[in-house]
């Protein structure tokens, strides 16, 4: 009886997404006010292709979201209860993707709607002592997500309610099973089900929690956000790729200089950018990120171009820069110094950060022409111009000139 009672308390302590409680709301057109025209032709073919051919499909995610904070949405979403299969062979131009995850990818014109059949809780998520197949790592990581399920299963396994509002532009509902839609009007992020957990079974979602609220301008959940400090170190087994891709979602968000503000608040930023904390240190250091960081967000409101290449050889100049300085002490010329200092940095961020070597090429070159731009007589300078990288290279003058680090007049 007392293990009974403990195993209650200990699971209640564990609730996962599945023992969440959804309640459905449906929302009309006249109170959410989402028109038909703001919505992507394509996805409105595909939700309602799907729903002739006798299946439930909807509008879900982040698309919901932006549309109801008259944001433009990045990328549409359809959720249904076709199966990838089924979905694949009602559109020519479609093809199944993902092993993990799978889904199909449906291409009208230029542009692609991710449909998803809906996702229900893994089966040792929903019986504990079902251990034929192993859903999550020791940590509660999830390995696998491939089992369907029913709508408000799909609703509760998303990350936040905010992000977990069902669209069905034929008759112009919003399905809400978790109150999202008032997350959304009172601006709070709010993770679904036990925050502890959630963010166990996939750390990533920390990182998203820190870029949506800059991104969206809302304030995270107190409950949602009290285990992310704790569990911050989480973030070093996940694998390399999906770090990555998910660093420069955040550094190219419009919201760079926030988020890092906001992740070395809440100690995320360690094994992410495992030189940050060094680099943010020196006084120096500070400013020339701060600026260049306002930088990138600048040019994407701006709707310029920007690189990561760019990006990343502007983060790490302080730390070639006292490596040069240390190879040039030791009696080393300065080119092949700047030689030594670079490939040392490079080494270590292929390590921990796992920027992937196919950028080593052109932040070495924008690097390599810094000492260049130095050499202001003769005919050197003209040539630089004509050099692909320097406006980037040239870029990272006007900041190193602008933190003080150079004198103003050589920009
Ligand atoms: P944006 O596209 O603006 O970066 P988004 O919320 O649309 O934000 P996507 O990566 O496009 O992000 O994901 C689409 C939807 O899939 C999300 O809105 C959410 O419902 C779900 N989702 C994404 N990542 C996760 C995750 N790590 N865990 C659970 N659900 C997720
Ligand atoms: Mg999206």
């Amino acid at each position: 009886m007392i293990r009974k009672i403990l195993s209650h308390i200990f699971n209640r302590d564990k609730l996962s997404a599945s023992d969440t409680i959804a309640k459905l709301k449906i929302i009309p057109r006249e109170k959410h006010g989402i028109t038909h025209n703001q919505i992507n032709p394509c996805a409105i073919k595909v939700t309602s292709t799907l729903q002739q051919a006798g299946f439930t499909a909807f509008v879900v995610g982040g698309a919901v979201r932006d549309l109801l904070l008259d944001l433009k949405p990045k990328d549409y979403d359809v959720a249904t209860n076709a199966t990838p299969e089924d979905i694949r062979s009602l559109f020519r131009r479609s093809r199944i993707i993902g092993r993990r995850f799978r889904l199909v990818h449906v291409m009208c014109g230029p542009e692609t709607v991710e449909v998803s059949t809906f996702r229900g809780p893994s089966p040792d998520e929903k019986d504990s002592k079902n251990t034929n197949v192993n859903h999550t790592d020791h940590h509660g990581r999830l390995l696998r997500d491939n089992v369907f399920g029913n709508q408000e299963e799909d609703a509760i396994r998303r990350d936040f309610t905010i992000n977990a509002l069902f669209y069905d532009p034929n008759n112009e509902e919003i399905f809400d099973f978790l109150d999202g839609y008032q997350d959304i009007k009172e601006k709070r992020l709010r993770i679904i089900g036990c925050p502890e957990t959630r963010y166990r079974e996939d750390p990533v979602r920390m990182l998203r929690a820190v870029r949506l609220a800059a991104k969206l301008n809302m304030q995270i959940d107190d409950e949602t956000a009290k285990p992310i400090g704790d569990l911050a170190p989480l973030l070093q087994n996940v694998p390399s790729a999906r770090l990555f891709d998910e660093m420069l979602k955040l550094l190219f968000s419009g919201h760079a200089l926030a988020c890092v503000v906001d992740l070395r608040t809440r100690g995320l930023h360690h094994g992410l950018f495992p030189m940050l904390d060094v680099i943010l240190e020196q006084p120096m250091g500070e400013r020339f990120i701060t600026i260049a960081l306002k930088n990138t967000d600048e040019r994407i409101k701006q709707e310029k171009t920007t690189s990561p290449g760019f990006l990343f050889a502007t983060l790490l100049w302080h730390e070639v820069l006292t490596a040069w300085k240390k190879y040039q002490d030791t009696g080393k010329k300065p080119l092949p110094a700047l030689d030594l200092a670079m490939n040392e940095i490079l080494t270590i961020q292929h390590k921990n950060l796992a920027i992937p070597r196919r950028f080593d090429a052109v932040i070495k070159e924008i690097w390599t022409m810094q000492p260049r731009f130095e050499a202001r007589l003769g005919r050197k300078p003209f040539r630089l111009l004509t050099h692909p990288s320097f406006r980037a290279a040239y870029d990272i003058l006007l900041i190193r000139c602008e933190s003080g680090e150079l004198e103003k007049n050589i920009a």
